[in-house]
């Protein structure tokens, strides 16, 4: 159990991230700890592609739109609560 660097809830079960995906050659290179909730929700929103072109920091995850509304959701959630991401309605139609 550790904290989770994108949303800041502690203590959460942890999983590692790529903030360059592996995929686009980060194997090597810098990770970050996220709770699976957020971990799952940047590769829900973004390609691989999409997250070595902007999005290869902490910051520039907290920064970005649809993420940062997530984290607003996220951090008033109970960090031990294991929750799954329904695919339907938690993410609301573009207005
Ligand atoms: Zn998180
Ligand atoms: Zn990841």
């Amino acid at each position: 159990m550790a904290k989770c660097e994108l949303c800041d809830r502690e203590p959460v079960e942890t999983t590692v991230h790529h903030l360059l995906p592996k995929e686009e050659g980060g194997t090597f290179g810098p990770t970050a700890n996220l709770c699976i909730p957020c971990h799952k929700q940047i590769h829900a929103l973004y390609t691989n592609t999409e997250i070595a072109s902007r999005l290869t920091t902490i910051s520039q995850l907290k920064d970005d739109d649809q993420l940062s509304r997530f984290i607003k959701w996220i951090r008033k959630q109970p960090p031990t609560k294991l929750m799954k991401i329904k695919k339907s309605n938690d993410r609301k139609r573009k207005r």
